[in-house]
C-alpha cells in the first residue's frame, strides 16, 4: 500500500507505524480495521462522556439533517443554537448570560481572550495584560499558544507568541504563593483577566489544585477588577465530578470556555459564555464596538443539535449517578497503587485518575510514553501518557471490569518499562 496523504496531530511520522484505521466506535470500545477492539480509556482526547454514539445523540444528529446543514449565523440565527444557549446558561454557574459559539476549544479560548481586551477596550480602560498558571495548556492556535507553558511544544513559534505573567502552580500547601503572586500582579493596575484551567492541568500532566485556591483566586480577581476566565474544556461535562469544576469552589468566572463534552463528543462545537458586563461593554450603537470575531462554521446547526440532545441526555439519564460510581471504581483500583514504589504520585479528581511513573532523567522520557502506548495498545487500550503521566479519563459507560482490566494493563506496562529501562 502506497503512504498515506494524511499528516496526523501530535505526530512524528518518521518515528510511528503506519495508522491503524479505526472502522467503528460504540460504548467505551473502538474497532480497528484487523477486528481488535481497544478499549478508548481516555474518551479520545476527553471529548466522549457518556459514551461513543450515544443513540439519542446520534438520533438528534440524523433528525436535524433532514432540515439543515450550515447556515450563516451573522444577520439569522437558528432554533438549535437558541435552544442550547437557553440550556447552556441554566445549567452554567449563575452570572453567565451569553453564549458565543465556535468550533474547538482553542476557539473558545481565543474569542473568550478577545472578550476580555475588548470589555476593557470598550470600556475606555487601559488593561492588556492576560495572567495564566504555570504548566496551563488552552490550545495550539497562536494566542492560545502564547498563554499556555511554553516548551519543545511551541518552541518553533516562539517569536510569534506574546507575553503573558505567569503565577507559580499551586503545589499542595503552597497555595498561598500563588495567590500572593497574582495579587501583586493585579496592583500594576494593567491586568485584564486571569486565563485559567479550574482544578486539573490537563495536558500539563493531569496536575491538581485545591478549590480553595480557585476561590482565592477568584476574590483577588474581583478585587481589582479583572476578569476570570475559567478554561472549562477539559473539566467541564463532568470529568471533575461536578458538572463544572468551578462549582467544586462555588464561584462563577466572568467568562466560561466550554467544548469537548458539549456535544458528548459527537461533533465539533464550543461556546464561550460571558457575563452581561462584557455582553454589555460591547452593545451600542458604534459599529466600533462590534465583537469582531467568526468563523464560517459558527454554530453549525447540526452540532447545536446533537448538543441540545447532550443536555436531555443530563436531564434525562442519571449522569451523575454513573460519574458517581466511575469515580469509586477508579478510587478502588488505584489504591492498590499507592504504595508502589515505581509510581511518586497517586491521584485523582472525579473521573480523571493519574499516576507519576518515576523515570531516570536524560533522554529516557522521550521513549517511555510511545513505548507504553504500543504496549497499551497491544493489550487493547488506548492509554496516551503524558510524558511520564499516565492517566485515565474514561467515559461514563465504563463498566467495572473495563476499569479493573485498565489498572491490570497499567500494572503490567509500567512493570515493564522500568524493568527494561
Ligand atoms: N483548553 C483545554 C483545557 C484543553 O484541554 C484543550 C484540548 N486538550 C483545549 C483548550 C483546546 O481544545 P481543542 O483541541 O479542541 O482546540
Amino acid at each position: 500500500m502506497s503512504r498515506s496523504p494524511v499528516w496526523h496531530p501530535f505526530t512524528q511520522h518518521g518515528l510511528e507505524p503506519p495508522m491503524k484505521r479505526i472502522v467503528s466506535a460504540e460504548g467505551a470500545f473502538l474497532t480497528d480495521e484487523d477486528g481488535n477492539r481497544l478499549f478508548d480509556a481516555i474518551s479520545s482526547w476527553w471529548v466522549i462522556t457518556h459514551g461513543h454514539r450515544h443513540p439519542a445523540i446520534m438520533a438528534a444528529i440524523r433528525a436535524a439533517t433532514e432540515t439543515f446543514d450550515q447556515v450563516i449565523f451573522a444577520e439569522f440565527s437558528h432554533e438549535p443554537a437558541e435552544t442550547l444557549a437557553r440550556g447552556l446558561i441554566e445549567l452554567a454557574p449563575a452570572g453567565l448570560s451569553h453564549v458565543f459559539y465556535s468550533d474547538s476549544g482553542s476557539t473558545a479560548v481565543e474569542v473568550a481572550l478577545k472578550m476580555a481586551l475588548g470589555y476593557f477596550h470598550n470600556c475606555g480602560e487601559k488593561r492588556d495584560r492576560i495572567v495564566v498558571l504555570e504548566h496551563g495548556y488552552h490550545g495550539d492556535t497562536i494566542g492560545t499558544m502564547s498563554t499556555g507553558e511554553r516548551g519543545v511544544f511551541n518552541a518553533a513559534y516562539e517569536p510569534l507568541l506574546f507575553g503573558v505573567d505567569r503565577l507559580a502552580f499551586p503545589e499542595a500547601g503552597n497555595g498561598q504563593h500563588t495567590l500572593d503572586m497574582f495579587e501583586s500582579f493585579c496592583r500594576s493596575g494593567r491586568i485584564a483577566a486571569l486565563l485559567i484551567e479550574p482544578l486539573v492541568l490537563g495536558a500539563g500532566g493531569m496536575k491538581m489544585y485545591n478549590p480553595h485556591v480557585l476561590a482565592g483566586l477568584r476574590e483577588i480577581a474581583k478585587l481589582h477588577g479583572c476578569l476570570l476566565i475559567a478554561d472549562e474544556v477539559m473539566t467541564g461535562w463532568g470529568r471533575t465530578g461536578s458538572l463544572f469544576a468551578c462549582e467544586q469552589a462555588g464561584i462563577s468566572p466572568d467568562i466560561l470556555c466550554t467544548s469537548k463534552g458539549l456535544t458528548g463528543g459527537s461533533l465539533p462545537l464550543a461556546a464561550t459564555l460571558c457575563s452581561a458586563a462584557i455582553f454589555e461593554a460591547h452593545f451600542s450603537t458604534d459599529r466600533r464596538k462590534t465583537f469582531f470575531h467568526s468563523s464560517s462554521y459558527t454554530a453549525n446547526p447540526i452540532a447545536c443539535a446533537a448538543a441540545v440532545a447532550n443536555l436531555d441526555v443530563w436531564r434525562d439519564e442519571p449522569v451523575m449517578q454513573r460519574i458517581g460510581q466511575l469515580q469509586q471504581a477508579l478510587s478502588v483500583n488505584l489504591k492498590r497503587f499507592a504504595h508502589y514504589r515505581r509510581f511518586t504520585d497517586v491521584r485523582q479528581m472525579g473521573t480523571i485518575a493519574a499516576l507519576d511513573l518515576a523515570v531516570p532523567a536524560g533522554g529516557y522520557l522521550a521513549e517511555a510514553g510511545p513505548r507504553m502506548r504500543y504496549l497499551f495498545r497491544d493489550r487493547g487500550f488506548v492509554i496516551r501518557p503524558l510524558g511520564n503521566v499516565l492517566y485515565l479519563m474514561p467515559p461514563y459507560c465504563s463498566t467495572l471490569e473495563d476499569i479493573a482490566h485498565a489498572f491490570d494493563a497499567i500494572d503490567e506496562v509500567t512493570g515493564i518499562v522500568t524493568e527494561t529501562a
